[in-house]
């Protein structure tokens, strides 16, 4: 039987989730739903230096949103946990221990002011000091000293470090799912601190021994942490422990193509890097979020997928359900993705059509509300229907249908010169005559009733269509004239063909 997938996504809560985050738990999602796995959210905090107020939550409700349900997490439990390493820091100090046991790792005395004299040193003669099998036994660490000597230092509780001991001189060959072997020569390593004397550990210990005791098999995650793999397979190694699958994605790119897309390019580039809004709770700046700006979750989980994978063919358009089964690792492209401002906008669209209509009255409502509008749901739905085509958010709505809740004030002068003749008003009086006094209304009457009435006066539609619709909307745009007359009615269509005449005339 082959190991049950389990993968996780492994955020720390150092601020907003980057859209690029969402991408890497989406992904994780996808890989695991697809094989009846479990997708796990732990959070890791250990650095309480960057731990910000608010911003787990903030993850948590920005997955909920996506539709990207965790299995095992810090609400939910599971039999892995805890899931938030600040409540796992007891775990660590006994497997840096283990390690400095095997001769792996070591117990390193540098201060910061001996570190950074070897760096002027080593800058000095044009190097970059790296603390690694070149130099580390002429250091200030444990290496060659005898166990009494070790004793009373860290007894003594001076400022140590724990040290993973890189090995020299071997050729690594690692496995990347995305990306195939990757060869490193051990030597450009470096001894990177696992530990720290004030009890915790450093990411890259908390991250393997999680990873091993949550029993992960599969590590999906962003390209930034490509650096890192030889260090993650050598520390399995050296626990003797089975190292999980990597997998590493692409680097989300800017619109222009060139450069990773930052957190602070959000507000700057004149769209959102976040899922949804973020207030700092320090200096209270509000970052826009695609939630707040009216976009739907379905169009953002369905942009991110294609952000760095594809089906294999031309297929574009794809919900969470049909992502779980077509979604591969093999798909998954190496080179960076181009971030798309327009595309999530055109899935936005798409999305927006097939949502339900009384989905969009109730959005729609909300709209009128803040406007101070107030129609009936039924009201709305029938202008939904009418105008939702040239629409790519709800929000569009009122900017492309507002005159279906007000008379127009004001005519668009260019097209007023241009459509009102002569003859108009007196056009526009009969037909306001004739619809005046129909017993019935709808927009199928209205249109046959004014159609026949311009075949009876042997007039062409263009000398009576336009300035019905300059009437009815006060510009020339909006959906089918008659289709509007049947939304607003008998009363206000007469009104608005009366008042035309009136200002136009
Ligand atoms: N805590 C790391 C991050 O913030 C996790 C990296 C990993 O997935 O190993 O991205």
């Amino acid at each position: 039987m082959s190991t049950p997938v389990r993968v996780r996504f492994a955020p720390s809560p150092t601020g907003p989730l980057h859209i690029g985050g969402v991408r890497t738990a989406l992904f994780n999602y996808l890989f695991a739903k697809g094989k009846n796995g479990k997708f796990i959210l732990r959070i890791e905090d250990t650095d309480q230096n960057r731990y910000v107020e608010g911003a787990e939550d903030y993850i948590i409700e920005s997955l909920n949103w996506c539709g990207i349900t965790i299995d095992e997490g810090p609400r939910e439990g599971g039999d892995k946990g805890p899931y938030r390493q600040s409540e796992r820091k007891e775990i660590y100090r006994k497997y840096a221990e283990m390690l400095v046991e095997k001769g792996h790792a070591y117990y390193a005395f540098d201060t910061a002011e001996e570190l950074d004299t070897r760096r002027q040193e080593a800058e000095s003669l044009g190097n970059t000091f790296i603390y690694n099998w070149y130099n580390r036994d002429h250091l200030n660490n444990s290496l060659g000293m005898d166990q009494e000597t070790l004793k009373g230092k860290l007894e003594n509780s001076d400022n140590y470090v724990i040290r993973f001991k890189a090995p020299k001189d071997e050729t690594l060959v690692l496995k990347d799912r995305i990306r195939g072997e990757i060869t490193i020569d051990t030597n450009i390593l470096d001894d990177k601190v696992l530990f720290k004397s004030d009890g915790m550990p450093t990411y890259h210990l908390a991250n393997i021994v999680d990873d091993h005791l949550m029993e992960i098999s599969h590590v999906i995650r962003g390209e930034e942490w490509l650096p890192s793999l030889a260090l993650h397979v050598l520390l399995y190694r050296s626990f003797g422990w089975q190292a999980p699958e990597f997998a590493h994605l692409p680097l989300i790119l800017k619109p222009a193509g060139k450069g990773k897309l930052s957190k602070r390019d959000g507000d700057k580039l004149g769209f959102p890097v976040f899922p949804l809004e973020w207030k700092d709770p320090k200096d209270g700046t509000v970052s826009a979020g695609y939630r707040e700006e009216g976009y739907f979750p379905e169009a953002v989980v369905n942009f991110l997928a294609l952000l760095g994978w594809n089906p294999g063919d031309e297929r574009e358009i794809f919900g969470m359900e049909e992502l779980c089964d077509v979604f591969t690792l093999e798909k998954v492209n190496k080179s960076g993705a181009r971030f798309d401002p327009d595309k999530i906008k055109w899935f936005n669209h798409h999305y927006l059509q097939q949502a339900s209509v009384s989905e969009l009255v109730d959005r729609f409502q909300k709209v009128l509300k803040s406007n101070r509008i107030e129609v009936s749901d039924d009201f709305a739905e029938k202008v939904i229907v009418l105008i939702r085509e040239r629409a790519d958010f709800v929000g569009d709505f009122l900017e492309l249908g507002g005159f279906f809740f007000e008379t127009p004030q004001t005519y668009d002068e260019k097209a007023a010169r241009k459509q009102w003749k002569e003859d108009t008003n007196r056009y526009i009086n009969e037909i306001g005559d004739l619809l005046a006094g129909l017993p019935e209304f709808s927009s199928e009457i209205s249109e046959s009733v004014v159609k026949q009435w311009i075949t009876d006066n042997e007039l062409g539609f263009g000398k009576v269509m336009p300035p019905l619709r300059l009437a009815l909307v006060g510009e020339m745009k909006g959906p089918h004239i008659f289709d509007i007359m049947g939304v607003i009615g008998q009363e206000e269509t007469v009104a608005r063909l009366r008042r035309a005449v009136e200002v136009l005339g």
